[in-house]
């Protein structure tokens, strides 16, 4: 049980903390650090300096678990018009969107979602890039799974997130290893029961490898969101032992997180995709992050004091 975490979700709830912690010169920094603002200009203007370094893009406009339609409709438009100024700035081939199904309807009803995440796609398909379905807690795998399922009709480019923290994820790996199929695989970021997570770090850890192994063994282009150096190691030679070159498959981080490890890795000319959240609902993501789990908090805390 980590000891901060009911505090930072208090500190979450709390407005007077809240405004504290929008407003104050340093937490502005930090906020900076891992959030590329809250307008679709700031979220442009980051892409275009990571896409000058080398770098590509995916970003997630914040607004998860919505439990009203207009938010969901505003979340849909915020992606359509970053898709537009993406297009139209002639960053669309290095810069993709990622989508929490939650922020489109998810909540309200399935066909909702559905029906909102097609009309990103299109829109997607129109500034001439990708989407990729973040995975959320494990009450909603088998819906955005139902629903990748439906847009890949149309889409076969959506890219899907498994994470390696579930029991149930080598059988989904296997599965949507296929020709053409994106696949993000990361530990996963969600508070979940032992009945349907490994509880410990070394499984998850090693639940991470096996799932890789079954991606670089099938034909679909794998993405592997981790900072973990041992993993990012393994991966290297996993892919090796595949026969997998650069370019066949890439690796994602947080936007802030390891930065330079970052560099490192698309300078030996992997692609390295760096994952940008941007919106007004930047303080909960912060905060959730830090609180989901025990890893999260350090992982958050290390980063304030380390670039490296
Ligand atoms: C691109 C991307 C997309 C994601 N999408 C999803 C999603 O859709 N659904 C979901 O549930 N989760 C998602 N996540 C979050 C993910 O599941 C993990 O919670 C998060 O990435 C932390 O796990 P980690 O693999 O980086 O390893 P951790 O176990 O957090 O860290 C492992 C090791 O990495 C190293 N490390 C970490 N940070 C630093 C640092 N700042 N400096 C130096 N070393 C460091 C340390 O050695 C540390 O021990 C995503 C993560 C990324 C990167």
């Amino acid at each position: 049980m980590n000891p901060l975490r009911s505090l930072i979700l208090a500190a979450a709830r709390n407005g007077s903390i809240r405004r504290v912690v929008a407003t104050a010169p340093v937490s502005r920094d930090v906020v900076r650090r891992f959030v590329a603002g809250e307008t679709t200009s700031d979220a442009v203007a980051v892409t275009r300096r990571l896409v000058e370094d080398g770098l590509t893009v995916t970003l997630d406009y914040l607004g998860e678990d919505t439990t009203d339609s207009a938010q969901a409709e505003h979340t849909v438009q915020s992606y359509l018009e970053l898709l537009d100024r993406l297009h139209a700035e002639g960053l669309a081939d290095r810069a993709e969107v990622s989508v929490k199904l939650s922020a489109v309807g998810q909540m309200l009803d399935e066909d909702l979602a559905l029906e909102n995440a097609r009309r990103i796609c299109r829109a997607a398909e129109a500034a001439g890039t990708t989407v990729t379905l973040d995975m959320e807690d494990h009450t909603t795998t088998d819906s955005t799974l139902r629903i990748l399922g439906e847009l890949r009709k149309t889409w076969p480019w959506v890219g899907a997130v498994i994470q390696s923290y579930l029991h149930r994820t080598l059988d989904d790996a296997e599965r949507l290893a296929a020709e053409g199929s994106r696949v993000r695989l990361c530990k996963g970021a969600y508070k979940e029961p032992e009945s349907v997570a490994y509880p410990e770090m070394t499984e998850v850890d090693k639940s991470y490898v096996r799932c890789a192994n079954a991606l670089l063994a099938g034909d679909g282009y794998p993405m592997f969101a981790t900072h973990d150096p041992r993993l990012v190691r393994i991966i290297a030679e996993r892919a090796e032992a595949h026969g997998r070159k650069p370019g066949s498959f890439e690796h994602q981080m947080l936007y802030g997180i390891r930065p330079e490890e970052q560099l490192r890795l698309a300078q030996q000319g992997h692609t390295v995709r760096v994952y940008v959240p941007y919106g007004e609902e930047w303080y909960g993501y912060l905060m959730r992050r830090m609180a989901e789990r025990p890893a999260n908090t350090t992982f958050f805390l290390r980063a304030l004091l380390t670039r490296s």
